[in-house]
């Protein structure tokens, strides 16, 4: 076993997890496989949160099963979907080797090990609630310049129509001190942007300090050496207005907050289990901007959640309007085995759906838009990633508003050779989805 491939179908709590998984078969020697080919052994680590993550999964492990056969490539599957079906999920997709769960991480080398001596696939997950946060594995960063800092795992909200505290346990955080020395030794390793992790970063240290401590937790990491502080994701009900100071404060704190809204009807949130309304929302919102004019606001909605009427749906586009977000993520409600919202009996028709979900995105776009165009003339604060994807002539970055931006690359300058550094940059257009703009220091 000496290349591995790891694949990540998820979120950004699976990203790091693939980075952890990354750095613990590098230090055994192994390599990433070169791109093309087919890895000794393929890691996928998944979430269960998005439906097309189960159909991701089930085409990529399917269309391995010829080489696996061939070339005895081992096949194994850990996050959400690895601990929510465990051993079922061998019924399905016989050609898995390894299935483990949201807390065997760091057991994944002894895994694949027991797999290569073993007859049959081998399967290790253990209760989420249990046992130690493992915080301190080796991680191979994808980016030199960016880190993912986990400060808690786990949820204990119990959103209607959520898989997460059922697969990811209760919440659980690390200590503060942890924490703050893990980004001083990343900012000494060059970091420049971390983002803090967790499902509800706002209850931060509630578990263990008996209340929340996410706005403390906000300055001592900004004041630990690195230029830039990401978190996600933030429950309205517990975003505090120590923690909109903190942000309002903090220069190192980007000026970007996701705040998941999910509905604007008071009684869809309510069979939500989300615990604010539609008028708590938006006075949160209210304050945030207030506090902070030139915030970047993203979110999530769910359109057609069991029961939700014509009327609901139209409370869901007033508060979009409301809030003038700068993005959203759009889904259509589809039932998560196992949540109470899959067994309410009123699901809603696709034919009521699909037009209120095009609606909305129209919506959100036009939004978006109206939120870039002010940006032109301005000059941006841009942490460069790299070339972009369609064209190496051209560099991509974000502002600290988590706008993507795009810039020519400036003559006698090699195409990686600005990644990982902040730049001003002048705005001088701007679409939907990215600004186009020039170096400061050319304009
Ligand atoms: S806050 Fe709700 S949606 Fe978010 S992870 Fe917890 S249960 Fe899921």
């Amino acid at each position: 076993m000496s290349t591995f491939d790891v694949r990540t179908l998820g979120c950004q709590m699976n990203k790091h997890d693939s980075e952890r998984i990354a750095g613990m078969l590098l230090a055994r020697g192994m390599t990433p496989v070169p791109t093309g080919e087919v890895a000794d052994v393929v890691v996928f680590n998944t979430c269960c949160v998005r439906e097309n993550a189960d159909e991701r999964l089930y085409g990529q492990v399917s269309s391995l099963s010829g080489i696996r056969r061939e070339r005895g490539t081992v096949i194994a599957v850990g996050g959400c979907i690895g601990q929510r079906d465990g051993e079922t999920l061998l019924r399905t997709l016989p050609q898995i080797d390894v299935v483990f769960g949201t807390h065997n991480l760091a057991h994944l080398p002894a895994l694949l090990d027991a797999a290569a001596g073993s007859p049959g696939p081998v399967v290790e997950v253990d209760d989420p609630s249990e046992g130690d946060f493992t915080s301190e594995l080796p991680s191979e960063r994808e980016h030199p310049w960016h880190a993912w800092v986990p400060i808690a795992v786990g949820c204990n909200n119990f959103c209607t129509y959520c898989i997460v505290p059922y697969v990811r346990g209760r919440e659980r955080s690390r200590t503060l001190e942890d924490i703050v020395s893990e980004v001083r030794r990343l900012a000494a390793d060059g970091v420049v942007e971390v983002t803090l992790l967790g499902q509800n970063v706002n209850s931060y240290g509630r578990d263990l300090y008996g209340t929340p401590r996410f706005a403390e937790l906000l300055r001592a990491v900004a004041a630990a050496g690195v230029e830039r502080v990401r978190f996600t994701t933030s429950h309205p009900k517990d975003l505090s207005d120590e923690t909109i100071r903190a942000m309002a404060e903090t220069p190192q704190v980007c000026r970007h907050l996701h705040l998941p809204v999910q509905s604007g009807s008071d009684r869809i949130l309510k069979a939500m289990n989300r615990h604010y309304t539609q008028e708590s929302y938006l006075a949160l919102v209210e304050r945030l901007y207030v506090s902070m004019p030139d915030l970047a606001l993203t979110t999530d909605v769910i359109v057609g959640f069991p029961g939700e009427t014509d009327a609901d749906f139209e409370e869901t586009m007033n508060t979009v309007k409301a809030a003038r977000y700068d993005a959203a993520f759009t889904f259509i409600y589809s039932p998560r085995a196992g949540t109470p919202a899959a067994s309410m009996t009123d699901q809603v028709p696709r034919e009521l759906t699909q037009p209120r979900f095009d609606r909305l995105v129209t919506e959100i776009q036009a939004l978006a838009l109206a939120k870039n165009v002010p940006l032109i003339g301005t000059v941006q604060r841009v942490l460069l990633e790299g070339p972009s994807k369609r064209d190496p002539r051209v560099l991509t970055g974000r502002t600290g508003g988590n706008k993507v931006v795009h810039v020519p690359l400036p003559a006698g300058v090699a195409p990686d050779q600005l990644a990982g550094m902040l730049v001003d940059i002048r705005i001088d257009d701007a679409q939907t989805w990215f600004c186009m703009g020039t170096l400061n220091s050319e304009a």
